[in-house]
């Protein structure tokens, strides 16, 4: 029997190592785009949970697959296949540019799994030489040593030094500045067709095509960090189709499991053999139920109207800020695509992205950050109308209390 008493959020601050500061309140139940708390205060979802609740909180279709999926097998480790990961395979690459797979628990496994085997295709190849890895400043991998290491901030790697070596950074959107560090050495280039943590910037198509061009030239792997972007989040169910521009391994989590953790490593057949049996693995990737409920969630995702709806709803969103900007002149620039908004602040309001969002929160709206000055949502994929719109009336709320000091 587990325990059963009432909890408190001061049992976060007594029993956590404390790496994260949560909110004051406790949400308890969800519904669509909508959240309560312990007290029964309703919140509206802007944030969803990062970028993963992409079919809104407890859809029926996905709470149908789980509880099927947990009566039927749960977990047996990678000496044995199941049917829902096969579907789900088959149908990520039937749906992408992949030809393979490979399923882990997060992020940063899938970009952790990516870059090693860049690393190892590289070796096999042209040796212990060709080992160098390209990647960009303000860029967010996850939390490994490895990708805290490509990531470009180095806040999250310097403390934890020494860290993986051979990985170099160049400023994001600065195809010269790429072209003089990506040379013979070069195994391989990661870059997000969008950073999102480092601020919903989204890269110019120029310099996709030339990151292409110079991975190309130099026998080096292009991998998009599509953690963030993946499965439906900007209107495409990639954002490299929408770029025309493919890369050779693409990593994917959060929306993939809709809530539930999965992440995946996409490949071609001319790289994936790189890692043959042994030489990676883990024991969670790939389980019955993370995989079942990927397979629902990517289906209902990857349809015209779906993603055709994610591109509306971007509309509904930089219409309804574009006048809460017109009324306060709180933002510089409102950006991003799909339903991956940034919204950078004035100069004057540098710094105050979290005590907007906390703000926003004291008026029942979950809103994220992207760095200290930009204001970041990231909502269900299919969050309705009138929830757009009842919780840009509360943003503007937030808004007006900082304005107005
Ligand atoms: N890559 C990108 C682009 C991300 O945005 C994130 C998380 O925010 C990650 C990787 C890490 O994912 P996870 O937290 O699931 O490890």
């Amino acid at each position: 029997m587990s325990s059963r008493e009432a909890v408190s959020r001061q049992a976060f601050d007594d029993y956590f190592i404390p790496m994260f500061a949560p909110a004051p309140f406790i949400p308890v139940r969800g519904e669509g785009s909508r959240v309560w708390d312990q007290a029964g205060r309703d919140y509206i979802d802007f944030a969803g949970g990062i970028a993963v609740n992409a079919l809104g909180h407890a859809h029926p279709e996905l709470c149908r697959t789980l509880q099927q999926q947990a009566g039927q097998l749960w977990h047996l480790g990678n000496g044995y296949t199941n049917e829902p990961v096969l579907r789900l395979a088959r149908q990520l690459v039937e749906a992408t540019f992949a030809d393979k797979v490979f399923f882990c628990n997060s992020g940063a496994e899938a970009n952790e799994a990516a870059l090693k085997l860049a690393r190892k295709y590289a070796h096999d190849k042209a040796g212990a030489g060709k080992c160098e890895i390209v990647a960009f400043s303000n860029a967010f991998h996850g939390r490994t040593l490895f990708t805290v290491s490509a990531g470009g901030q180095p806040k999250y790697a310097q403390d934890f030094a020494p860290l993986p070596a051979g990985i170099f950074h160049v400023p994001y959107n600065d195809l010269e500045a790429a072209r003089a560090v990506i040379g013979p050495r070069t195994c391989a280039v990661i870059v997000e067709p969008i950073q999102g943590e480092g601020g919903v910037v989204p890269a110019d198509l120029a310099f996709l095509r030339g990151l292409r061009e110079l991975c190309d030239a130099q026998d080096a792997l292009l991998i998009f960090d599509e953690v963030q972007t993946g499965v439906g989040r900007t209107g495409a169910l990639y954002a490299y189709m929408e770029y025309g521009v493919t890369p050779d391994l693409l990593t994917s989590a959060k929306a993939l499991g809709g809530g539930f953790p999965i992440g995946a490593l996409l490949a071609t057949n001319r790289h994936a053999t790189a890692l043959s049996v042994g030489s990676h693995g883990t024991t969670y990737g790939g389980n019955p139920l993370a995989s079942a409920v990927a397979d629902t969630c990517l289906s209902i995702i990857n349809t015209p109207d779906v993603l055709a709806g994610v591109r509306e709803r971007h509309e509904w969103f930089l219409q309804g800020l574009a006048q809460i900007n017109a009324q306060y002149s709180l933002f510089s620039e409102i950006r991003g695509r799909g339903l991956l908004i940034g919204c950078a602040l004035a100069p004057a309001y540098a710094g105050k992205a979290k005590t907007l969002t906390n703000y926003a929160a004291e008026v029942g709206l979950l809103a994220l950050i992207a760095g200290p000055d930009v204001v970041r949502f990231a909502p269900s994929l299919i969050i309705p109308q009138a929830d757009v719109e009842a919780g840009l009336e509360r943003f503007a709320l937030a808004v007006a209390r900082l304005v107005q000091g």
